[in-house]
């Protein structure tokens, strides 16, 4: 297969994907992108739940993405937790009613449909084949990877402890799950 048929195959299935949010959006008065952001919300750690990591991951201003998470908090999805050692710092937490709302979107049902008879080793090895797509794309337009911390070049295993090397702190199991705004595979070099 080309790569010119890999493009078409992936924006073909990148518009189900999205006529599936759009739909689902509007079942529950949301746009697509506020999905998206929610969705994010509830897969990254406590160092990417902001207004800049929402803005990294969508790529769009923070002025923009800023009416979006108002929509969001209006809607009681997301709710305002200060940080507890700076109170300068505002993350942004999904609330239960915003997790049943993304419990009916991801995954799209349309996938699920789909896929009932293949494999739960050939869904692995098609997710790591896509996410090896996605880590070569990203390289080759320099945007943030978005990672969890077992590909992490910070990422510290002391006497069985979870530690980001980056900010110094230990980690939760849980939290090493989630994916990061600062996350880097080990290949990339500080220039
Ligand atoms: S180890 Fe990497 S991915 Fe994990 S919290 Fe630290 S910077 Fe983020």
């Amino acid at each position: 297969m080309s790569i010119d048929q890999l493009h078409t195959t992936l924006e073909r299935l990148c518009n189900l994907l999205r006529v599936e949010a759009r739909e689902h959006g509007a079942g529950n008065g949301l746009l697509p992108v506020q999905l998206e952001a929610l969705h994010y919300l509830r897969e990254c750690n406590r160092y990417s739940d902001t207004v800049q990591g929402v803005s990294e991951y969508l790529g769009q201003t923070k002025g923009t993405v800023s009416q979006t998470l108002k929509v969001l908090e209006k809607r009681g999805l997301v709710k305002k937790q200060p940080d507890s050692n700076d109170r300068r710092l505002v993350h942004l937490q999904v609330t239960a009613t915003g997790r049943k709302t993304l419990d009916k979107v991801v995954p799209a049902m349309f996938l699920i449909e789909a896929l009932k008879s293949t494999s739960e080793a050939k869904i692995g090895q098609l997710t790591d084949d896509l996410k090896g797509v996605l880590r070569a794309a990203q390289h080759a337009r320099g945007a943030k990877s978005f990672g969890a911390c077992i590909t992490c070049r910070f990422n510290e295993t002391i006497d069985g402890d979870f530690r980001c090397g980056l900010t110094g702190e230990t980690l939760i199991p849980k939290d090493t799950e989630k994916i990061c705004r600062e996350h880097q595979f080990p290949d990339v070099i500080d220039c």
